[in-house]
């Protein structure tokens, strides 16, 4: 099982929101990482087929998505980022609802939602209005509806928006469990949300790949870019002028800070680990502190 993109662009009003990406995709876990406006929904919905490219192709086991479109689809599971809920259902409603518009017939279907309910943790709640869910509820929910046709690309746009660090925690553990037979996609800005899951991390900057790797890979290329030092509180404004910053600890009238930088910024200056953290701060750090 392949997804594979060739050479892709996509221009709104002429302006380029992706330039001539390729990348292959077999199964397991995709993080595309970067700012908001980086292009990720667009990139992701170009992978769905509900946007087309303005150059290039996406092929889904050698056959070009846009041309097998009807049956693309129907391996295909897609999490929207401004997903629609139908407050007034009940979860399990909503959910037959969805499985009778994907072909199911109605005892299959029944026996499908209850078992995708409750695999998301919401079988307590399946009976209950949607207006009713906390917003973890909601995605869980967003998530089984993006599995009734158990599909084998599954696509997430931004799935742990509103999410707290608990349901956070809930939905990694949901998607590690079944990544293995399954090309998983899936865009966020939060680093901290990929760093365990994704087996493969895209960056994603002004509509190109900037890098891609193994959270440890990225990690590893920015080994020598982080220094801690120690700063009184009258040298740190010409330090955060200067530097990107990543973290600053005040600690007993003394300021540590964790400066992002190729050469030591300070005689007394200790280089580090780096952490994703400080590779997004290294990607996407403000124009300003850019030297
Ligand atoms: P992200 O998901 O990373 O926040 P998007 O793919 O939503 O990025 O947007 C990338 C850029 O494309 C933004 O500058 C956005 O304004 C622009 N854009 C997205 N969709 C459209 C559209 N339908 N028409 C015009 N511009 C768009």
């Amino acid at each position: 099982m392949e997804l594979l993109l060739v050479d892709i662009s996509k221009n709104y009003d002429d302006q380029p929101v992706l330039k001539d990406i390729t990348m292959r995709l077999s199964p397991g876990i995709y993080g595309f990482l970067g700012e908001n406006g980086a292009g990720k929904t667009t990139l992701l919905q170009i992978l769905t087929g509900l946007t087309k490219p303005s150059q290039g192709e996406v092929l889904y086991n050698s056959k070009n998505i846009l041309e097998n479109l009807a049956a693309f689809h129907s391996e295909l599971g897609f999490l929207p980022q401004d997903f629609n809920y139908y407050p007034e259902f009940t979860g399990l409603k909503f959910m037959l609802y969805l499985a009778v518009l994907k072909g199911l017939n109605k005892k299959v279907a029944k026996k499908r939602c209850l078992e995708l309910l409750k695999w998301v943790g919401l079988s307590s709640m399946q009976n209950k209005k949607i207006k009713k869910y906390s917003g973890g509820m909601k995605q869980r929910l967003g998530i089984a509806q993006a599995l009734i046709n158990d599909p084998k690309v599954l696509v997430l746009d931004e799935p742990t928006v509103g999410l707290d660090p608990k349901e956070r925690v809930k939905f990694r553990k949901l998607l590690s469990s079944f990544s293995q037979e399954k090309i998983v996609l899936l865009s966020t800005h939060i680093v901290s949300d990929i760093e365990y899951i994704a087996d493969e991390i895209f960056i994603l900057k002004d509509g190109q790949i900037a890098n891609h790797g193994t959270a440890a890979e990225l990690v590893a290329s920015v080994e020598n870019f982080v220094w801690e030092v120690v700063v009184t509180p009258a040298e740190l404004k010409k330090f955060s002028a200067k530097y990107p910053i990543s973290n600053q600890k005040n600690e007993d009238g003394t300021i540590i800070l964790r400066v992002l930088t190729t050469k030591a910024p300070a005689a007394n200056a200790q280089p580090v680990q780096p952490t994703l953290e400080d590779l997004y701060l290294y990607y996407f750090r403000e124009e300003q502190s850019d030297d």
